[in-house]
Formats: structure tokens, sequence, C-alpha cells
């Protein structure tokens, strides 16, 4: 990194940390020519959208917890780890092409189910109908929320 005062080569880093909840590294740098100090900031240029959940709330991409749903619906399954990880990089890697900084919690859910038919047929199978009826309870909720607010607007009209 060229020093911004004196475009000398030569810079050295005196501090580092994260920050952005760790989505960047902040470093203060000196120029060993001029000794003048500056500040660069490095973030990866790939970042995962955000997803929105089915209520609109937004909550960060989270790993963690699309591996343990891919192992909860592959338990007992014959399919190694390995599979299971390019199944994650792939979600990944579709997510990120998108382009999109926000995107459905749907969409992974659709992405989840197209790489478990491929890797297993009762996994999908598992997966699909948990997933599936996750939406309908959604529907079942809002129907129930529905209703309740009708009834309520009724009885403030009598
Ligand atoms: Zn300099």
């Amino acid at each position: 990194m060229h020093c911004p005062f004196c475009n000398a080569i030569d810079t050295k880093v005196i501090d580092s940390r994260l920050v952005a909840e760790g989505n960047q590294v902040r470093r203060r740098r000196e120029c060993l020519t001029c000794n003048e100090r500056f500040t660069t900031y490095e973030a990866a240029e790939l970042v995962m959208p955000r997803i929105i959940k089915q209520n609109g709330e937004r909550e960060p991409f989270d790993e963690e917890k699309l591996h343990s749903g891919l192992l909860k619906a592959l338990e007992k399954r014959p399919v190694s780890i390995e599979k299971v990880d390019e199944a994650i990089s792939r979600i990944k890697n579709k997510l990120r092409s998108t382009g999109e900084r926000e995107i459905q919690s749907r969409s992974v859910g659709e992405e989840v189910m197209r790489e478990l038919r491929s890797l297993d047929e009762v996994a999908y199978v598992r997966f699909a109908s948990v997933y599936k009826s996750f939406k309908s309870l959604d529907e079942f909720t809002r129907e129930i929320d529905e209703l309740t607010r009708e009834s309520d607007a009724r009885g403030k009209q009598s």
C-alpha cells in the first residue's frame, strides 16, 4: 500500500482491529519514509445478502443454521460431510451471485431443497415436509390473526 502523502512504497501496520461487527478490518499504517499515519479499511468483496424472514425482519445470513438444518435432514443417511460442505458452498455462491443485498428466506429454503434432492431422496422428503408444514403453519397463523382482527373490529362497532 503506497503512502497517500509521499507515495512511498513501504508502510507499516501499527494497529489492526475488526470493525463493523467483524466484517471489516481497520488498519492504522505508518509511512516508513515520511512517518505520516493513515487508516485503511478492508472488507471482503463478496458479502452474503441479509435474510428477509417471513415476518419481514432482517437477519444476517447464518451458515451455522444452514449447516445444522442440512445435517438434521441428513441424519443417519449415507452422505459424507464433504458432500454437505460442497452443498453449502454451492448454496452460498448461488445466493451471493444474485447480487442482491437482501434475499427472502424462502429462496434459501428452495436452494436447500434443490441440493438435498440431488444428495439424498429421503433427506429431501424429510426437509420438504417440515419446510412445507412450516409454511402452512405460517398461513394458519395469519388466518387466525385475520379472524381475530375482524372480530375485534366488529366488537368496536357495536
Ligand atoms: Zn509517506
